[in-house]
Protein backbone atom coordinates (compact mmCIF):
# COMPACT_ATOMS: atom_id res chain seq x y z
CA UNK A 1 0.00 0.00 0.00
CA UNK A 2 1.33 3.76 -0.47
CA UNK A 3 -0.09 6.57 -0.03
CA UNK A 4 1.29 10.73 -0.80
CA UNK A 5 2.35 13.21 1.77
CA UNK A 6 3.31 16.46 1.97
CA UNK A 7 6.21 17.85 3.70
CA UNK A 8 4.90 21.01 5.04
CA UNK A 9 8.79 22.39 5.36
CA UNK A 10 9.30 22.00 1.87
CA UNK A 11 6.48 22.90 0.44
CA UNK A 12 5.96 26.53 -1.18
CA UNK A 13 2.23 26.72 -1.76
CA UNK A 14 3.17 27.06 -5.94
CA UNK A 15 0.05 25.02 -6.42
CA UNK A 16 1.66 23.43 -9.14
CA UNK A 17 1.04 19.70 -8.33
CA UNK A 18 -2.60 20.70 -8.59
CA UNK A 19 -2.00 22.06 -11.80
CA UNK A 20 -0.53 18.52 -12.88
CA UNK A 21 -2.52 15.93 -11.12
CA UNK A 22 -4.65 14.11 -13.74
CA UNK A 23 -7.02 12.79 -11.23
CA UNK A 24 -8.09 16.59 -9.61
CA UNK A 25 -7.02 15.27 -6.38
CA UNK A 26 -5.29 18.16 -4.91
CA UNK A 27 -7.00 20.63 -3.09
CA UNK A 28 -5.43 23.85 -1.70
CA UNK A 29 -6.27 24.24 2.07
CA UNK A 30 -4.28 27.55 3.59
CA UNK A 31 -1.81 27.23 0.88
CA UNK A 32 -0.79 23.74 1.35
CA UNK A 33 -1.61 20.81 -0.74
CA UNK A 34 -4.48 18.51 0.75
CA UNK A 35 -4.96 14.90 -1.53
CA UNK A 36 -8.65 14.15 -1.50
CA UNK A 37 -10.50 10.60 -2.05
CA UNK A 38 -9.64 10.78 -5.87
CA UNK A 39 -6.10 10.49 -5.58
CA UNK A 40 -4.43 7.45 -7.17
CA UNK A 41 -0.83 7.06 -5.83
CA UNK A 42 0.31 7.82 -9.51
CA UNK A 43 3.05 10.26 -8.24
CA UNK A 44 2.67 12.96 -11.19
CA UNK A 45 2.62 15.44 -7.99
CA UNK A 46 5.42 13.70 -6.44
CA UNK A 47 8.11 14.31 -9.74
CA UNK A 48 6.52 17.79 -10.86
CA UNK A 49 7.02 18.88 -7.25
CA UNK A 50 10.33 22.05 -7.78
CA UNK A 51 10.73 21.66 -4.30
CA UNK A 52 10.65 17.97 -4.14
CA UNK A 53 7.90 18.76 -1.00
CA UNK A 54 5.92 15.73 -2.12
CA UNK A 55 6.61 12.26 -1.08
CA UNK A 56 4.90 8.91 -2.23
CA UNK A 57 5.11 6.73 1.49
CA UNK A 58 4.91 2.59 0.46
CA UNK A 59 3.29 1.27 3.93
CA UNK A 60 2.80 -2.39 4.79
CA UNK A 61 -0.39 -3.29 5.55
CA UNK A 62 -0.70 -5.25 8.88
CA UNK A 63 -1.27 -8.61 9.18
CA UNK A 64 -5.08 -9.76 9.42
CA UNK A 65 -5.78 -11.73 12.01
CA UNK A 66 -7.10 -14.57 9.58
CA UNK A 67 -8.79 -16.66 11.92
CA UNK A 68 -11.26 -14.21 12.94
CA UNK A 69 -12.58 -14.02 9.21
CA UNK A 70 -14.62 -17.63 8.43
CA UNK A 71 -16.97 -19.28 5.39
CA UNK A 72 -17.92 -17.70 2.32
CA UNK A 73 -20.30 -15.21 1.24
CA UNK A 74 -22.07 -15.61 -2.14
CA UNK A 75 -23.59 -12.55 -3.31
CA UNK A 76 -26.84 -14.19 -4.52
CA UNK A 77 -27.93 -10.97 -7.30
CA UNK A 78 -31.99 -11.13 -7.91
CA UNK A 79 -34.02 -8.43 -10.00
CA UNK A 80 -37.68 -9.04 -10.99
CA UNK A 81 -38.31 -11.75 -8.28
CA UNK A 82 -36.10 -14.11 -10.03
CA UNK A 83 -32.71 -15.54 -9.41
CA UNK A 84 -29.66 -14.76 -11.66
CA UNK A 85 -28.08 -18.48 -12.36
CA UNK A 86 -24.63 -17.35 -11.43
CA UNK A 87 -25.51 -16.71 -7.72
CA UNK A 88 -25.82 -20.85 -7.75
CA UNK A 89 -23.25 -21.50 -9.50
CA UNK A 90 -21.26 -19.19 -7.15
CA UNK A 91 -23.06 -21.23 -4.35
CA UNK A 92 -22.35 -24.54 -5.86
CA UNK A 93 -18.33 -23.64 -5.82
CA UNK A 94 -18.25 -22.33 -2.48
CA UNK A 95 -19.45 -25.45 -1.47
CA UNK A 96 -16.56 -27.14 -2.85
CA UNK A 97 -14.31 -24.76 -1.62
CA UNK A 98 -15.44 -24.84 1.82
CA UNK A 99 -15.89 -28.29 3.16
CA UNK A 100 -11.94 -28.96 3.28
CA UNK A 101 -12.18 -26.23 5.72
CA UNK A 102 -14.99 -26.89 7.81
CA UNK A 103 -16.43 -23.38 6.36
CA UNK A 104 -20.50 -22.43 6.21
CA UNK A 105 -21.69 -20.94 3.21
CA UNK A 106 -23.91 -17.92 3.26
CA UNK A 107 -25.99 -16.38 0.56
CA UNK A 108 -26.88 -12.07 0.84
CA UNK A 109 -29.79 -11.19 -1.16
CA UNK A 110 -30.79 -7.43 -1.84
CA UNK A 111 -33.85 -6.53 -3.47
CA UNK A 112 -37.61 -5.66 -3.53
CA UNK A 113 -39.91 -8.70 -2.99
CA UNK A 114 -36.99 -11.30 -2.56
CA UNK A 115 -38.72 -13.25 -0.35
CA UNK A 116 -39.19 -16.11 -3.25
CA UNK A 117 -35.93 -16.03 -3.48
CA UNK A 118 -34.97 -16.41 -0.58
CA UNK A 119 -36.69 -19.67 -0.10
CA UNK A 120 -35.76 -21.24 -3.41
CA UNK A 121 -31.82 -20.66 -2.42
CA UNK A 122 -32.65 -22.58 0.98
CA UNK A 123 -32.45 -25.75 -1.32
CA UNK A 124 -29.17 -25.04 -2.46
CA UNK A 125 -27.14 -25.69 0.89
CA UNK A 126 -26.66 -22.59 2.24
CA UNK A 127 -26.29 -21.94 6.37
CA UNK A 128 -28.13 -19.10 6.33
CA UNK A 129 -29.53 -16.58 3.77
CA UNK A 130 -29.77 -12.25 5.13
CA UNK A 131 -32.51 -11.00 2.84
CA UNK A 132 -32.42 -6.60 3.03
CA UNK A 133 -36.02 -6.18 1.47
CA UNK A 134 -36.87 -2.45 1.01
CA UNK A 135 -39.20 -0.38 -1.60
CA UNK A 136 -36.00 1.50 -2.03
CA UNK A 137 -34.56 -1.50 -2.98
CA UNK A 138 -36.64 -2.18 -5.76
CA UNK A 139 -34.00 -1.21 -8.75
CA UNK A 140 -30.15 -1.47 -8.51
CA UNK A 141 -28.00 1.36 -7.20
CA UNK A 142 -25.04 0.40 -6.60
CA UNK A 143 -24.39 2.43 -3.46
CA UNK A 144 -27.57 1.56 -1.62
CA UNK A 145 -27.04 -2.02 -2.52
CA UNK A 146 -23.10 -1.89 -1.44
CA UNK A 147 -24.41 -0.61 1.58
CA UNK A 148 -26.44 -3.64 2.35
CA UNK A 149 -23.64 -5.99 1.66
CA UNK A 150 -21.45 -4.17 3.32
CA UNK A 151 -23.53 -4.03 6.59
CA UNK A 152 -23.70 -7.78 6.48
CA UNK A 153 -20.08 -8.58 5.34
CA UNK A 154 -19.08 -6.67 8.75
CA UNK A 155 -21.98 -8.79 10.85
CA UNK A 156 -20.93 -12.14 9.34
CA UNK A 157 -16.89 -11.58 8.77
CA UNK A 158 -16.66 -13.85 5.88
CA UNK A 159 -13.18 -14.90 4.45
CA UNK A 160 -14.32 -14.70 1.10
CA UNK A 161 -17.32 -12.97 -1.23
CA UNK A 162 -17.80 -14.30 -4.61
CA UNK A 163 -20.09 -11.87 -6.56
CA UNK A 164 -21.34 -12.86 -10.28
CA UNK A 165 -19.64 -11.15 -13.09
CA UNK A 166 -22.69 -9.87 -14.74
CA UNK A 167 -23.07 -5.81 -14.90
CA UNK A 168 -24.80 -5.39 -11.39
CA UNK A 169 -21.86 -7.93 -10.22
CA UNK A 170 -19.45 -5.64 -11.61
CA UNK A 171 -20.24 -2.03 -10.52
CA UNK A 172 -20.90 -3.41 -7.29
CA UNK A 173 -17.72 -5.69 -6.28
CA UNK A 174 -15.54 -2.79 -6.80
CA UNK A 175 -17.46 -0.84 -4.69
CA UNK A 176 -17.50 -3.70 -1.44
CA UNK A 177 -13.83 -4.24 -2.28
CA UNK A 178 -12.90 -0.55 -1.86
CA UNK A 179 -14.72 0.14 1.60
CA UNK A 180 -13.12 -3.02 3.20
CA UNK A 181 -9.60 -1.74 1.70
CA UNK A 182 -9.19 -4.86 0.11
CA UNK A 183 -8.34 -6.84 -2.85
CA UNK A 184 -10.81 -8.04 -5.86
CA UNK A 185 -9.97 -10.21 -8.61
CA UNK A 186 -12.10 -9.94 -11.68
CA UNK A 187 -13.29 -12.78 -13.91
CA UNK A 188 -11.98 -15.88 -12.40
CA UNK A 189 -12.21 -18.70 -14.28
CA UNK A 190 -10.87 -21.39 -11.34
CA UNK A 191 -11.12 -20.71 -7.51
CA UNK A 192 -8.84 -22.90 -4.90
CA UNK A 193 -8.58 -22.29 -0.88
CA UNK A 194 -5.41 -22.90 0.18
CA UNK A 195 -5.32 -23.99 4.39
CA UNK A 196 -4.41 -21.41 5.61
CA UNK A 197 -7.72 -19.61 4.12
CA UNK A 198 -6.35 -17.49 1.12
CA UNK A 199 -8.09 -17.60 -2.18
CA UNK A 200 -6.26 -18.92 -4.85
CA UNK A 201 -8.21 -16.49 -7.76
CA UNK A 202 -6.98 -18.07 -11.15
CA UNK A 203 -7.82 -16.15 -14.16
CA UNK A 204 -6.40 -15.66 -17.67
CA UNK A 205 -4.01 -12.28 -17.98
CA UNK A 206 -2.20 -10.57 -20.96
CA UNK A 207 -4.36 -11.42 -23.49
CA UNK A 208 -5.20 -15.22 -23.03
CA UNK A 209 -1.69 -16.07 -22.90
CA UNK A 210 -1.13 -16.58 -18.88
CA UNK A 211 -2.80 -18.17 -15.75
CA UNK A 212 -2.44 -15.60 -13.04
CA UNK A 213 -2.65 -16.86 -9.87
CA UNK A 214 -3.65 -13.74 -7.72
CA UNK A 215 -3.70 -14.28 -3.33
CA UNK A 216 -5.19 -11.30 -1.10
CA UNK A 217 -2.64 -12.44 1.55
CA UNK A 218 -2.63 -9.47 3.81
CA UNK A 219 -6.18 -8.28 4.10
CA UNK A 220 -9.91 -9.51 4.30
CA UNK A 221 -12.04 -10.06 2.70
CA UNK A 222 -11.53 -11.70 -0.29
CA UNK A 223 -13.34 -10.41 -3.18
CA UNK A 224 -14.05 -12.37 -6.13
CA UNK A 225 -16.07 -12.30 -9.75
CA UNK A 226 -16.92 -14.89 -11.48
CA UNK A 227 -18.25 -15.27 -15.05
CA UNK A 228 -21.56 -16.50 -15.53
CA UNK A 229 -21.30 -20.15 -16.87
CA UNK A 230 -17.50 -20.89 -15.56
CA UNK A 231 -18.77 -22.66 -12.34
CA UNK A 232 -20.97 -25.36 -12.01
CA UNK A 233 -24.64 -25.47 -10.49
CA UNK A 234 -25.20 -27.63 -7.56
CA UNK A 235 -27.94 -30.20 -7.84
CA UNK A 236 -31.07 -28.37 -6.35
CA UNK A 237 -32.07 -30.40 -3.36
CA UNK A 238 -36.12 -30.89 -2.22
CA UNK A 239 -34.89 -30.42 1.44
CA UNK A 240 -34.80 -26.93 2.43
CA UNK A 241 -32.50 -25.89 4.64
CA UNK A 242 -30.82 -22.91 5.89
CA UNK A 243 -32.09 -19.44 7.76
CA UNK A 244 -33.11 -16.94 6.38
CA UNK A 245 -32.52 -13.64 8.34
CA UNK A 246 -33.91 -10.16 7.61
CA UNK A 247 -31.87 -7.29 8.10
CA UNK A 248 -32.43 -3.82 7.56
CA UNK A 249 -30.69 -0.50 6.90
CA UNK A 250 -32.42 3.06 8.01
CA UNK A 251 -33.63 4.64 5.23
CA UNK A 252 -31.58 7.93 4.98
CA UNK A 253 -28.79 4.76 4.26
CA UNK A 254 -30.61 3.37 1.87
CA UNK A 255 -31.28 7.05 -0.44
CA UNK A 256 -29.41 6.59 -3.30
CA UNK A 257 -27.85 9.50 -5.01
CA UNK A 258 -29.41 8.50 -7.95
CA UNK A 259 -33.10 8.25 -8.16
CA UNK A 260 -35.28 6.03 -10.74
CA UNK A 261 -37.51 8.25 -12.65
CA UNK A 262 -38.59 5.84 -15.22
CA UNK A 263 -38.15 2.17 -16.45
CA UNK A 264 -38.37 0.84 -19.66
CA UNK A 265 -37.88 -3.01 -19.95
CA UNK A 266 -35.56 -4.48 -22.62
CA UNK A 267 -37.20 -7.23 -24.72
CA UNK A 268 -36.26 -10.42 -23.40
CA UNK A 269 -32.89 -11.26 -25.10
CA UNK A 270 -31.90 -14.87 -25.69
CA UNK A 271 -27.95 -15.07 -24.24
CA UNK A 272 -25.57 -17.08 -26.28
CA UNK A 273 -24.84 -18.35 -22.67
CA UNK A 274 -27.39 -20.26 -22.19
CA UNK A 275 -27.92 -21.93 -25.28
CA UNK A 276 -27.62 -25.39 -25.05
CA UNK A 277 -26.40 -25.78 -29.14
CA UNK A 278 -24.41 -23.75 -30.63
CA UNK A 279 -22.91 -23.43 -34.60
CA UNK A 280 -20.00 -20.98 -34.59
CA UNK A 281 -18.72 -19.32 -37.13
CA UNK A 282 -14.67 -17.97 -37.40
CA UNK A 283 -12.99 -16.41 -39.78
CA UNK A 284 -12.70 -19.44 -42.22
CA UNK A 285 -16.18 -17.82 -43.41
CA UNK A 286 -15.47 -15.78 -46.59
CA UNK A 287 -18.19 -13.07 -47.06
CA UNK A 288 -21.05 -11.76 -44.39
CA UNK A 289 -23.48 -13.93 -46.46
CA UNK A 290 -22.12 -17.08 -45.71
CA UNK A 291 -22.95 -16.44 -42.06
CA UNK A 292 -26.46 -17.47 -43.29
CA UNK A 293 -25.12 -21.05 -43.36
CA UNK A 294 -23.88 -20.85 -39.82
CA UNK A 295 -27.85 -19.79 -39.00
CA UNK A 296 -29.22 -22.48 -40.66
CA UNK A 297 -27.18 -24.69 -38.96
CA UNK A 298 -27.94 -23.57 -35.83
CA UNK A 299 -31.77 -23.24 -36.38
CA UNK A 300 -31.78 -27.11 -37.29
CA UNK A 301 -30.33 -28.42 -35.05
CA UNK A 302 -32.99 -25.95 -32.80
CA UNK A 303 -29.24 -24.17 -31.08
CA UNK A 304 -28.14 -20.64 -31.46
CA UNK A 305 -25.07 -18.83 -33.70
CA UNK A 306 -22.28 -17.40 -32.28
CA UNK A 307 -18.41 -16.05 -34.11
CA UNK A 308 -15.39 -15.55 -33.31
CA UNK A 309 -14.06 -11.95 -32.13
CA UNK A 310 -12.76 -11.23 -35.89
CA UNK A 311 -16.37 -11.28 -37.29
CA UNK A 312 -17.27 -8.85 -34.79
CA UNK A 313 -14.74 -6.53 -35.68
CA UNK A 314 -15.69 -6.81 -39.67
CA UNK A 315 -19.85 -5.87 -38.41
CA UNK A 316 -20.71 -9.09 -39.38
CA UNK A 317 -22.48 -9.54 -35.69
CA UNK A 318 -22.97 -7.98 -32.59
CA UNK A 319 -20.84 -8.10 -29.50
CA UNK A 320 -23.43 -10.20 -27.42
CA UNK A 321 -22.74 -13.22 -29.84
CA UNK A 322 -18.80 -13.40 -29.39
CA UNK A 323 -17.51 -16.01 -27.62
CA UNK A 324 -14.63 -15.71 -25.70
CA UNK A 325 -12.04 -13.42 -23.20
CA UNK A 326 -13.68 -10.30 -24.39
CA UNK A 327 -17.12 -11.75 -25.28
CA UNK A 328 -19.17 -14.28 -23.35
CA UNK A 329 -18.09 -17.78 -21.85
CA UNK A 330 -20.21 -20.52 -23.11
CA UNK A 331 -21.38 -24.25 -21.91
CA UNK A 332 -23.57 -26.15 -24.07
CA UNK A 333 -23.92 -29.61 -24.52
CA UNK A 334 -23.37 -29.36 -27.85
CA UNK A 335 -21.29 -26.63 -30.22
CA UNK A 336 -19.89 -27.10 -33.48
CA UNK A 337 -16.94 -24.06 -34.77
CA UNK A 338 -16.98 -23.80 -38.59
CA UNK A 339 -13.65 -22.13 -39.73
CA UNK A 340 -12.53 -21.47 -36.00
CA UNK A 341 -8.83 -21.95 -35.33
CA UNK A 342 -9.02 -22.07 -31.60
CA UNK A 343 -6.85 -19.11 -30.21
CA UNK A 344 -6.18 -19.14 -26.23
CA UNK A 345 -8.52 -16.25 -25.98
CA UNK A 346 -11.55 -18.11 -28.01
CA UNK A 347 -11.20 -21.76 -26.56
CA UNK A 348 -10.82 -20.89 -23.27
CA UNK A 349 -14.36 -19.62 -23.16
CA UNK A 350 -15.82 -22.71 -24.64
CA UNK A 351 -13.95 -25.44 -23.87
CA UNK A 352 -16.02 -26.67 -21.56
CA UNK A 353 -18.19 -27.56 -23.59
CA UNK A 354 -19.95 -31.26 -23.26
CA UNK A 355 -19.68 -31.75 -26.86
CA UNK A 356 -16.86 -29.73 -29.59
CA UNK A 357 -17.22 -31.15 -33.16
CA UNK A 358 -14.93 -28.75 -34.98
CA UNK A 359 -14.59 -28.11 -38.71
CA UNK A 360 -11.08 -27.15 -40.02
CA UNK A 361 -9.57 -27.22 -42.73
CA UNK A 362 -5.50 -27.17 -41.31
CA UNK A 363 -5.35 -30.59 -39.16
CA UNK A 364 -2.87 -28.46 -36.61
CA UNK A 365 -5.27 -25.78 -35.72
CA UNK A 366 -5.23 -25.38 -32.00
CA UNK A 367 -9.13 -25.96 -32.06
CA UNK A 368 -8.68 -30.08 -32.58
CA UNK A 369 -7.07 -29.77 -28.56
CA UNK A 370 -9.89 -29.35 -27.48
CA UNK A 371 -12.75 -30.79 -30.05
CA UNK A 372 -13.73 -34.29 -28.99
CA UNK A 373 -14.85 -34.67 -33.05
CA UNK A 374 -12.22 -32.97 -35.30
CA UNK A 375 -13.19 -32.63 -39.12
CA UNK A 376 -10.44 -31.62 -41.15
CA UNK A 377 -11.79 -30.23 -44.02
CA UNK A 378 -13.41 -27.40 -45.84
CA UNK A 379 -16.29 -25.89 -43.88
CA UNK A 380 -18.27 -25.26 -47.68
CA UNK A 381 -18.16 -28.08 -48.13
CA UNK A 382 -19.07 -29.97 -45.00
CA UNK A 383 -21.72 -27.11 -43.60
CA UNK A 384 -23.99 -27.63 -46.99
CA UNK A 385 -23.39 -31.33 -46.51
CA UNK A 386 -24.86 -31.63 -42.68
CA UNK A 387 -27.42 -29.32 -43.84
CA UNK A 388 -29.21 -31.02 -46.32
CA UNK A 389 -28.54 -34.69 -44.11
CA UNK A 390 -30.22 -32.89 -41.14
CA UNK A 391 -33.43 -31.52 -43.71
CA UNK A 392 -33.54 -35.03 -45.31
CA UNK A 393 -33.76 -36.68 -41.89
CA UNK A 394 -36.34 -34.02 -41.04
CA UNK A 395 -38.49 -35.10 -44.22
C1 LIG B 1 -6.90 -9.32 -25.38
C2 LIG B 1 -7.50 -10.17 -26.47
C3 LIG B 1 -8.78 -10.60 -26.33
C4 LIG B 1 -9.35 -11.39 -27.32
N1 LIG B 1 -10.63 -11.81 -27.15
C5 LIG B 1 -11.17 -12.64 -28.07
C6 LIG B 1 -12.48 -13.14 -27.92
O1 LIG B 1 -13.19 -12.82 -26.97
N2 LIG B 1 -12.96 -13.97 -28.85
C7 LIG B 1 -12.22 -14.37 -29.96
O2 LIG B 1 -12.72 -15.15 -30.78
N3 LIG B 1 -10.98 -13.87 -30.14
C8 LIG B 1 -10.45 -13.03 -29.25
N4 LIG B 1 -9.21 -12.53 -29.45
C9 LIG B 1 -8.58 -12.79 -30.78
C10 LIG B 1 -7.92 -14.16 -30.87
O3 LIG B 1 -6.59 -14.06 -30.45
C11 LIG B 1 -7.95 -14.70 -32.31
O4 LIG B 1 -7.36 -13.75 -33.16
C12 LIG B 1 -9.35 -15.02 -32.82
O5 LIG B 1 -10.02 -15.86 -31.93
C13 LIG B 1 -9.23 -15.72 -34.17
O6 LIG B 1 -10.50 -15.92 -34.70
P1 LIG B 1 -10.74 -17.07 -35.77
O7 LIG B 1 -10.35 -18.38 -35.19
O8 LIG B 1 -12.12 -16.92 -36.29
O9 LIG B 1 -9.77 -16.64 -36.97
P2 LIG B 1 -8.39 -17.27 -37.44
O10 LIG B 1 -7.44 -17.38 -36.30
O11 LIG B 1 -7.96 -16.47 -38.61
O12 LIG B 1 -8.77 -18.74 -37.89
C14 LIG B 1 -9.51 -19.05 -39.01
C15 LIG B 1 -9.45 -20.56 -39.16
O13 LIG B 1 -10.30 -20.96 -40.21
C16 LIG B 1 -9.67 -22.03 -40.89
N5 LIG B 1 -10.23 -22.03 -42.24
C17 LIG B 1 -10.04 -21.10 -43.22
N6 LIG B 1 -10.78 -21.42 -44.30
C18 LIG B 1 -11.43 -22.57 -44.01
C19 LIG B 1 -12.33 -23.40 -44.72
N7 LIG B 1 -12.75 -23.10 -45.95
N8 LIG B 1 -12.78 -24.51 -44.11
C20 LIG B 1 -12.41 -24.85 -42.86
N9 LIG B 1 -11.55 -24.09 -42.13
C21 LIG B 1 -11.07 -22.96 -42.71
C22 LIG B 1 -8.20 -21.73 -40.86
O14 LIG B 1 -7.44 -22.93 -40.99
C23 LIG B 1 -8.05 -21.09 -39.48
O15 LIG B 1 -7.69 -22.06 -38.50
C24 LIG B 1 -8.62 -11.74 -28.48
C25 LIG B 1 -7.31 -11.30 -28.60
C26 LIG B 1 -6.75 -10.52 -27.61
C27 LIG B 1 -5.33 -10.07 -27.78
Amino acid sequence: MAKIAVLERKCTGCGLCQTVCPFGAIDMENGRPQMNAACRVCGICVKNCPAQAIVKLETRAADVDKSQWKDILVYAEASGGRLHPVGLELIGKARELAAPLGFKVKAVLVGQGVDPCAEELRHYGVSEIAVYDDPQLGYFRADAYAACVEDYIRHAKPSVVLVGATSLGRSLAPRLSTRFHTGLTADCTRLELRENTDLVQIRPAFGGNIMAQIVTANTRPQFATVRYRVMDSPARSEEASGGIVRRALPRAVLTSRASCVSVTPLPPRKSISDAEILVVGGRGLVKESDLEMIRQLAALLGGDWAVSRPLVEKGWATNERQIGLSGRTVRPRLIITCGVSGAIQFASCMKDSERIISINSDRRAPIFDVAHIAIVDDLYKVVPELINRLKEARA
